[in-house]
């Protein structure tokens, strides 16, 4: 749309010196008359931040390029893949020669399935390894257990290293970024630790909640950040807690936690599953068919380790007798591993059920929030985890963002009671225990 076109162009070259080029390449016209450009984002993340941050410069210029009754309005369109512009990110020029540390070189974007639950995450990624430094600046990976940061942490290091050369990139745990910390202290050889980590271009750092009470560590963290974000140095983080939620670590370092862009990866959907079981199969060259996809996936809770155990024990199986993979075959090999029911109900399914049903998000009964309204269905969907799956407290705990098996015990507990004495809520249970089927 030429209008369009006009806008973008000015935006593009206002914001070219900034990080903020990246949000102007997501906007997209929806439609336009003489008096209204209606722009569309892919989410309401995007919308939010754009709606703060860029629609005020938009519609001044849309004033100054067309006309000056000009109103600009953002929605949400949903077709629009969220997607990084490569064209329209700045060139970065380096010296040649890599030198990349720790990296784990299997996890790749390219062997790393997209979908709903990781599809805001995984561009975020993307855009900051074709951009180190510019794009987004920390980029927090947060999400629960076995989906998929430490892939994707290490993705965005492969990716740098194969695109750009030059740079010095670190891939660490935490863990062993304390234990570093920890001899390098002992040897008294603090200078080197300090010169290795505040030197390099890209620092990636896993599962650093687990920086939580480590009060040295968090303070060698704190200035290792400050001296590299100031040089304009990428720094990628994981964790399976929001910032606000890691306990115990100093305010000044959470805050920098949060500067730049929170990115979530959710628990993938059955789609998505279903993609990620075929794609594995593809590369370890293991005939799955559609239904044993299927299977796998409605029978796997949220952690995609434990699908990785289905196929590569499938897998050996069909090796080892040279059977042929059908789904019988499939559930008499994984019998033992997966619960043996003719209704496959999984937790994720109880949790959209009652998700939907409260019209909260999926996220929200996962989080910690304490809010009547989220906690009760929260706890209605540990009561329900518990009475149709046969899953474990501890295990519902874990599903629900990693909560302790003592709530779930006492929410399934509590809920029991009401059901008795709580008319309404007896209703909601069983409204959703039919939808459930
Ligand atoms: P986390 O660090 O979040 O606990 P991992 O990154 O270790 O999880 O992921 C667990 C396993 O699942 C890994 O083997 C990883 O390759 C695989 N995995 C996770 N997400 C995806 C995905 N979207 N596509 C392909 N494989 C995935
Ligand atoms: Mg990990």
């Amino acid at each position: 749309m030429e209008a369009w076109d006009k806008i973008k162009k000015e935006l593009v070259s206002m914001y070219k010196d900034t990080n903020d080029d990246p949000w102007i390449t997501i906007l997209n016209p929806v439609s336009f008359d003489n008096n209204a450009l209606v722009l569309g984002v892919p989410d309401d993340f995007s919308l939010d931040w754009i709606k703060s941050h860029y629609h005020e410069d938009i519609v001044k210029l849309a004033r100054s390029l067309l006309n000056d009754a000009m109103s600009v309005e953002l929605v949400i369109d949903q077709r629009e893949e969220l997607e990084v512009n490569k064209q329209n990110l700045l060139p970065v020029e380096y010296a040649p020669t890599n030198n990349s540390k720790g990296l784990l070189k299997n996890y790749t974007f390219d062997n790393y399935v997209v979908g709903e639950s990781n599809k805001f995450a995984s561009a975020a990624a993307v855009a900051v390894s074709q951009n180190p430094g510019r794009a987004y600046n920390p980029l927090f990976i947060y999400g629960g257990v076995g989906l998929g940061k430490t892939h994707v942490i290490n993705a965005i290091g492969n990716l740098i290293n194969d695109d750009h050369t030059g740079l010095n990139i670190i891939y660490i745990t935490t863990e062993n970024f304390v234990n570093d910390l920890v001899n390098h202290l002992r040897d008294r050889k603090m200078d080197m630790f300090r010169e290795v980590y505040r030197n390099c271009d890209v620092l990636l750092i896993d599962d650093i909640q687990f920086i939580s009470n480590k009060e040295r560590s968090q303070e060698e963290m704190f200035h290792t950040f400050n001296t590299l974000y100031e040089e304009k140095k990428q720094i990628v983080f994981t964790s399976d807690k929001l910032p606000k939620e890691i306990p115990n670590i100093e305010e000044r370092l959470r805050s920098r936690f949060e500067m730049g862009l929170i990115a979530d990866i959710q628990v993938p959907d059955i789609e998505t599953k279903v993609a990620i079981i075929k794609k594995k199969a593809e590369d370890d060259h293991i005939l799955i068919d559609d239904e044993i996809a299927f299977f796998l996936a409605y029978n796997t809770q949220s952690n995609i380790r434990e699908l990785e155990g289905y196929l590569t024990r499938l897998s050996a199986y069909a090796i080892l007798t040279k059977t042929k993979l059908n789904i019988h075959v499939a559930k008499e090999v994984l019998s033992g591993l997966i619960r043996k029911k003719d209704k496959w109900l999984t937790i994720d399914d109880i949790q959209k059920a009652v998700a939907m049903h409260f019209k909260l998000k999926v996220s929200d009964l996962l989080s910690a929030k304490r809010m009547k309204f989220i906690a009760l269905p929260r706890q209605i969907a540990m009561f329900l985890s518990r009475t149709l799956t046969n899953a474990s407290y501890p295990e519902i705990g874990l599903q629900f963002g990693n909560k302790d098996h003592s709530t779930v015990i006492h929410s399934v507990n509590k809920i029991a009671a009401m059901i008795q004495e709580n008319q309404s809520i007896k209703d909601a249970v069983e409204k959703i225990k039919k939808g459930l089927g």
